[in-house]
C-alpha cells in the first residue's frame, strides 16, 4: 500500500486543456534509437506508461527539414509520411492513461544540416554551436523566414495532433532550441523588433505560441522548455533574465518546463551533480506565474520529490534518467515498494547511445531499448525452462544481474565470490572520489537477492574448476571480472612498454585496494574513460604532486559522451593536477618517465617517484578455460553449460556487464537460434522508384 506521505505525488494536475493523472512527468530524453528504430523507441515509451508516469514525452523531434542535427538520431516530423512512426509512439504512451507529449525542436544555431544540406537559419548570423566545431555558419533570418518558421510550427503542431499527442513542448533549453536562440542576447544580436530588449527577444515565442493556440490550443497543451540559466554569464540568458521573462509572459505557455543551462549542466553525472541540484535555480519561479512548473534534478527519492511539491518549488516531478533506470518508479511508489526502486546512479551511460549514434544502454536497467528488439520487460521475465540450477562465480555487476534475473525466472541460484564484500568492481569503485552513487548497482541487486529463498550467496569463496565440477550445478556462469594491466598495453602500446623495474608502477587495482603512491606521481591514461581522471583526483587528494599524461587531445576523452569531460578537466586543474595532452609514455626509467609527442614522437624526460598505469584490462578467464578443458567430464558432473560473461569475457563499462548478466539469464534454456540475429531489427522500407 502507498505511504500517505506520497499521496501528493499522485494528485491529478491540469495542464491547459488536458489533465495529467499524477505529477510524474517524463521529460523528453534521447535514446539513440529515434527515427532509425521507431518501434524500439515507441515500445520503450509504452513501458513507461505501464510504469505509471502521468506525462510521457518523445525525444527532441526535428520539426522542419531546414534544421537538423545529424549525426544525432532523434525523431523527425518533416512531412506527413513521418506521422505513422511517431503516432505509434503516441499510442504506446497513452496505453495506461498517461498524456502523450511531443517535443518540437527547431535547432537554429545548433543545427549544422549535414543531411539536408540546407543553409541553417538562426536569429543572427553566427557559427553553428554544437558538440563538433563544424565549419558552418547560420544565415540570419529575415522577416519572411520568421513568418515561414511560424507557419512551419503550426504545420508541425497539426501533424502532432493528427499523430495523437496531447501536449507539445517547444524546445528552448540546453542551447538546442530556437526559442532560446531568440531569447538570449548571445545568439540574438538583431536590431529589429525581434532583438534588443527582453520584450523584443520574447516576441518570437509569443507569436509562435499564439499561432499554435489558434491551430490546436483548444485540445492540446503547449509547454515551453527554457534553460534556467544559459551559464555564460550576464551576456547570455541568465537566471535573472529567465525570471523577468517568465514574469513578463506569465500566462504564455500552459506549463513552464525549466531545465538548467547546457545539456552538460542539466544532465551532469552524479560525480558532479547531486540529486535536486537545480533547486536553487528554479526556486521562486513558480510564484511568478499561475501556470504549473516542471523541473528536473535526477530525482530518485520520493521524499525529495514530495519536498519539491510541498515547498512550492515544482508542480510536476520531471525525470529523464530516473525513468530510464526504473520505468516503474511511479508504480513502485504507489504500491509502497520504495525498496524495489532501481535508482539511477548518474553515470550517464544512457547518454552515450545518443552521442555515439549507437543504441541506448542503461547501467541499472539492462532492458532499456530492448523492450521491442528483444522483448525484454524491466519487471517481467519468462519462468524458467527445463533445467533448475545455476552457479554464478563472481559478484560484480555481471554476476549480480545474472543472479537477479535467473532467480526471477525461478532457477535455484548460487552466487560465489572470492572476496568478503560482494559487488565486484562496484564494491571498490564506489569508494573512489565522486563515485559513491555507483554503489547502487550492487546495493539494489544484493537487497533483492537477499529477499529470495531460491538464492544462496557465498562470499569469501574462491572456487576452482575442481570445486565446480563437484557441486552438481547444471549451468555455470563465470563472471570473474578483469584486472588492470601494469605493462602499459592499451592503444599506444600493443606490446609491453620498456620499463625499469626500479620505478614503482601502480595499477588502478592497487589504488583501489589502498596501495597508494606518494610524492611525484605520473598518471598515464591510455584508457580515456573515467578511471585516469578519478585516480588523478584521488592522488591529488592524498597529497601527491600529480601529472596526468595522455596520448589524447583531451583528459578522459570518452567522457565527452557522458557529458562530463569539461567538468573533469576543470576539477583536475582546480586540484593542481598538471595535465600533458597529446603526450604518450615512451618508457619508464629508474628516476622517471620518458614521454613522446603523439604527433612528432619528440621525447622529453619527466622525473617522478611512481607511475599509475591506466591502460587496459585483462579478463580473468582462467577458471573458464579450466572448465572448458574438462568438457568431457561435464555430463558426469551434471553440467549442461559453462558461459563466460562480463568483464571476464571482454572488459568494458559496468553497463556492458549488467547487460551481459541479464542476457545470460534470459537465454538460459532458450532454443538455439543458430546464426540468426538475436534481436528484432527495423529496416527502412524502400520507397517506390
Ligand atoms: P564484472 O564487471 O564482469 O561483473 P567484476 O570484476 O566486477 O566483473 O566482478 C568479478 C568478481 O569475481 C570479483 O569480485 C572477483 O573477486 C570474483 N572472482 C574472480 N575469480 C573468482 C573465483 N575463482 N571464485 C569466486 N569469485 C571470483
Ligand atoms: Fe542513470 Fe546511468 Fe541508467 Fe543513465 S545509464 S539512467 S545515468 S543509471
Amino acid at each position: 500500500m502507498r505511504d500517505p506521505r506520497y499521496d501528493i505525488l499522485f494528485q491529478p494536475q491540469k495542464i491547459g486543456p488536458v489533465t495529467a493523472k499524477n505529477r510524474f512527468y517524463q521529460v523528453p530524453h534521447c535514446n539513440g534509437g529515434g527515427y532509425r528504430d521507431p518501434s524500439a523507441a515507441a515500445a520503450m515509451r509504452g513501458i513507461k506508461a505501464q510504469g505509471g508516469w502521468g506525462v510521457i514525452f518523445t525525444e527532441q523531434t526535428e520539426m522542419h527539414h531546414s534544421s537538423e542535427i545529424t549525426p544525432f538520431i532523434e525523431l523527425r516530423l518533416w512531412e506527413d509520411q513521418d506521422i505513422p512512426s511517431i503516432a505509434k509512439m503516441a499510442a504506446a504512451m497513452k496505453t495506461h492513461g498517461a498524456l502523450a507529449g511531443i517535443q518540437l525542436a527547431y535547432s537554429g544555431i545548433n543545427g549544422p544540416n549535414m543531411y539536408t544540406k540546407e543553409v541553417p537559419l538562426a536569429p543572427s548570423a553566427l557559427p553553428i554551436r554544437t558538440f563538433t566545431n563544424d565549419p558552418v555558419q547560420a544565415r540570419a533570418m529575415d522577416k519572411t523566414d520568421i513568418r515561414n518558421l511560424r507557419r512551419w510550427f503550426v504545420t508541425a503542431a497539426k501533424r502532432s495532433q493528427t499523430a495523437g499527442f496531447d501536449l507539445i513542448c517547444l524546445y528552448g533549453a540546453h542551447g538546442f532550441g530556437i526559442f532560446q536562440h531568440f531569447l538570449s542576447r548571445a545568439t540574438n544580436q538583431r536590431s529589429d523588433e525581434y532583438g534588443g530588449s527582453l520584450e523584443n527577444r520574447s516576441r518570437f515565442a509569443r507569436e509562435v505560441i499564439a499561432d499554435m493556440r489558434d491551430a490546436v490550443g483548444d485540445s492540446m497543451a503547449l509547454t515551453l522548455r527554457v534553460s534556467l540559466d544559459e551559464s555564460i554569464g550576464a551576456l547570455g540568458f541568465s537566471n535573472a533574465e529567465v525570471r523577468d521573462f517568465i514574469a513578463m509572459n506569465a500566462d504564455l505557455p500552459d506549463l513552464w518546463d525549466l531545465a538548467m543551462g547546457t545539456w552538460e549542466d542539466c544532465s551532469g553525472p552524479s560525480r558532479f551533480k547531486p540529486e535536486a541540484a537545480q533547486e536553487v535555480w528554479v526556486s521562486g519561479i513558480r510564484a511568478l506565474s499561475s501556470r504549473p512548473v516542471v523541473g528536473v534534478g535526477r530525482f530518485t527519492s520520493p521524499d525529495v520529490m514530495v519536498r519539491m511539491i510541498t515547498s512550492g518549488t515544482l508542480d510536476f516531478i520531471g525525470c529523464a534518467r530516473p525513468s530510464i533506470a526504473d520505468p516503474f518508479l511511479p508504480a513502485k511508489i504507489d504500491a509502497g515498494r520504495i525498496e524495489d526502486i532501481r535508482e539511477c546512479i548518474g553515470c550517464n551511460i544512457c547518454i552515450t547511445g545518443d552521442m555515439t549514434q549507437g543504441m541506448g544502454r542503461c547501467t541499472q536497467n539492462p532492458t532499456w531499448m530492448e523492450e521491442w528488439r528483444r522483448g525484454w520487460h524491466p519487471e517481467q521475465i519468462a519462468t524458467k525452462g527445463k533445467s533448475d540450477s545455476v552457479l554464478i562465480i563472481g559478484s560484480g555487476p555481471a554476476g549480480l544481474e545474472a543472479a537477479l534475473a535467473a532467480s526471477s525466472r525461478g532457477y535455484d541460484v548460487a552466487l560465489a565470490e572470492a572476496r568478503e564484500v560482494l559487488g565486484g568492481r562496484v564494491a571498490r569503485e564506489r569508494l573512489l572520489p565522486g563515485l559513491s552513487a555507483w554503489g547502487r548497482v550492487a546495493d539494489y541487486r544484493l537487497y533483492q537477492l537477499q529477499q529470495r529463498a531460491n538464492v544462496q550467496l557465498y562470499p569469501a569463496s574462491t572456487l576452482s574448476a575442481d570445486d565446480i565440477m563437484g557441486f552438481g550445478f547444471q549451468h555455470i556462469c563465470v563472471a570473474t571480472g578483469a584486472l588492470w594491466r601494469a605493462d602499459g598495453v592499451a592503444r599506444q602500446h600493443i606490446t609491453p612498454l620498456p620499463a625499469d623495474p626500479r620505478l614503482p608502477v601502480f595499477t588502478p587495482d592497487d589504488l583501489m585496494q589502498g596501495r597508494l603512491p606518494s610524492g611525484q606521481v605520473v598518471i598515464y591514461d591510455d584508457d580515456h574513460y573515467y578511471m585516469g581522471g578519478v585516480l588523478a583526483e584521488l592522488c591529488a587528494q592524498k597529497g601527491c604532486a600529480v601529472t596526468l599524461i595522455t596520448p589524447s587531445a583531451f583528459v578522459s576523452d570518452w567522457t565527452a559522451n557522458t557529458l562530463e569531460q569539461a567538468a573533469i578537466h576543470r576539477r583536475l586543474v582546480g586540484l593542481g593536477v598538471k595535465i600533458l595532452l597529446n603526450t604518450g609514455l615512451a618508457a619508464i626509467h629508474a628516476d622517471g618517465v620518458e614521454t613522446n609527442c603523439s604527433y612528432t614522437d619528440a621525447r622529453a624526460r619527466l622525473g617522478c617517484d611512481a607511475v599509475v598505469m591506466v591502460a587496459s584490462r585483462i579478463g580473468n578467464d582462467a577458471l573458464y578455460h579450466a572448465l572448458q578443458a574438462r568438457t568431457a567430464d561435464w555430463a558426469d558432473a551434471g553440467i549442461r553449460s559453462v558461459k563466460l560473461i562480463g568483464d571476464a569475457a571482454a572488459p568494458a563499462p559496468i553497463a556492458w556487464a549488467t547487460f551481459a548478466g541479464h542476457r545470460y539469464a534470459r537465454e538460459l534454456d532458450a532454443p538455439d537460434i543458430g546464426d540468426a540475429l538475436p534481436f528484432r531489427r527495423e529496416v527502412t522500407a524502400l520507397a517506390a522508384d
